[in-house]
């Protein structure tokens, strides 16, 4: 497999093993991502020409000979380290996000947290922006500063001014662009400039954008993270998360992975390899709709603003162009100050929208929410309900009449 050149990292993987396992496969040539995800991490011949690999169920792997386990010279060593399954899906990641490994992981927050456990010891000071995805804030102000390691809040939009917030022990920034739930746009370039000036990590959350419309690594971040639960499983049915290292933070990522003995399920590492194969195509539906709802929205009354950075209105968006290939499915409009009940009547009475947590699923969904509880580095305005959707593949104008009906609710309640 092409993509196994890259991950000279894995201890597991001795040299002899790659060259005995790099022939040819489909993903020979693929050039431009939409090819890419199709044809990554799958070499039909290898399984009697089937399309798809099968699933590897497994624990125990057998060693021919004293010489084999002594010397532990084969691809594979034990289930947990690696499976035909995993190891496929992680070598397709790594090559999309352009890096040097790929661990995964049995959720997003749980590829959140070992990323952030990886990097930092006793002692440490991180940073993580004050947008970040709010179950990772948990995992700092609980656990990392049970086991010493002090987290500050940046402000999203603090570009090159990080550095101020340096000190002396910080080890890591956390950065997440564009901001869960807030969508601000992050300097990437500029606060990995001035993070790598001191030795200072760079971790990016890249559920958003996927590999497909930003990468991380390319834009000076050393590692990127997918809650591969939203748009790469894409069909909201199963938990997944990647991390992606370049080839200075791989080691120390790979032994968090081993250490922690993290290792998603086989059923859940297939459903991200399938959903990996239309996700060009579904991004591009989900950015398509999700433009031209949030220009309706922007353009209704009962609305405030739409925090989308692909919209020419949206404060980030000149740093979007710059960085992103393209926008996803989500994004946040603020309504104005309205009642309870007439937001009730709003969100109750919608037939395609569901109401509920995740994205990146094929369907629509909408949450209000309100980030004033937890932020500490920036205050939230309103000045009405917050509400987030998320723009799933159904027709636009099918949904733009759901919102429709929703506002007629909201104005009679
Ligand atoms: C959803 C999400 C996560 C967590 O992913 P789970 O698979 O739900 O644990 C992490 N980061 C971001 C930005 C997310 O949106």
């Amino acid at each position: 497999m092409t993509a196994l050149k890259t991950c000279a990292t894995r201890s597991e993987r001795a040299p002899e093993m790659r060259e005995m396992t790099d022939k040819d496969d489909s993903s020979k040539g693929a050039a431009r991502p939409e090819t890419k995800v199709v044809h990554l991490g799958r070499d039909p011949f290898d399984h009697h020409g089937f399309v798809n690999p099968p699933v590897y169920r497994g624990s125990t792997v057998l060693y021919k000979t004293l010489d084999a386990i002594k010397s532990r010279k084969q691809p594979y060593t034990y289930g947990r380290r690696a499976t035909p399954t995993t190891r496929a899906l992680e070598d397709a990641i790594t090559d999309l996000e352009g890096g040097a490994v790929t661990i995964l992981t049995s959720s997003g927050l749980g590829a959140v947290s070992t990323a952030m456990l990886a990097f930092v010891s006793a002692g440490d000071h991180i940073l993580i922006t004050d947008s970040a995805y709010q179950p990772g804030r948990a995992f700092a102000d609980r656990m990392l500063k049970r086991l010493g390691v002090e987290t500050t809040y940046y402000d999203p939009l603090a570009g090159a001014d990080i550095a101020k917030l340096f000190r002396p022990n910080t080890r890591l920034v956390l950065v997440e662009s564009p901001g869960s739930q807030t969508f601000e746009m992050q300097d990437i370039p500029a606060i990995a400039a001035a993070a790598r000036a001191r030795d200072i990590w760079v971790l990016a959350d890249n559920t958003w954008a996927t590999p497909l419309f930003c990468k991380p690594l390319a834009l000076g971040a050393d590692v990127s993270i997918q809650a591969a639960t939203k748009y790469i499983v894409g069909h909201a049915d199963a938990m997944l998360g990647a991390v992606t290292a370049n080839a200075r933070a791989a080691r120390l990522l790979d032994h968090a992975k081993e250490a922690l003995g993290t290792c998603p399920g086989s059923e859940e590492t297939y459903l991200g390899l399938r959903g990996l194969r239309t996700l060009d195509v579904r991004l591009e539906r989900h950015q398509k709709s999700a433009l031209a709802v949030a220009e309706w929205l922007s353009s209704r009354p009962e609305v405030d603003r739409v925090l989308y950075p692909a919209l020419p209105s949206d404060p980030g968006h000149t740093i979007w162009k710059r960085d992103y290939t393209g926008a996803s499915g989500l994004f946040t409009a603020v309504l104005k100050p309205v009642s309870e009940q007439a937001l009730a009547a709003f969100l109750d009475g919608l037939t395609l929208f569901g109401m509920g947590y995740s994205w990146g699923g094929y369907e629509s969904l909408v949450i209000p929410f309100d980030p004033t509880s937890y932020r500490t580095a920036t205050k939230w305005t309103g000045p009405g309900p917050a509400l987030r959707f998320h723009i799933g593949l159904e027709a636009v104008e099918d949904l733009i009449r759901d919102l429709d009906a929703g506002f007629a609710r909201l104005k009679a309640a």
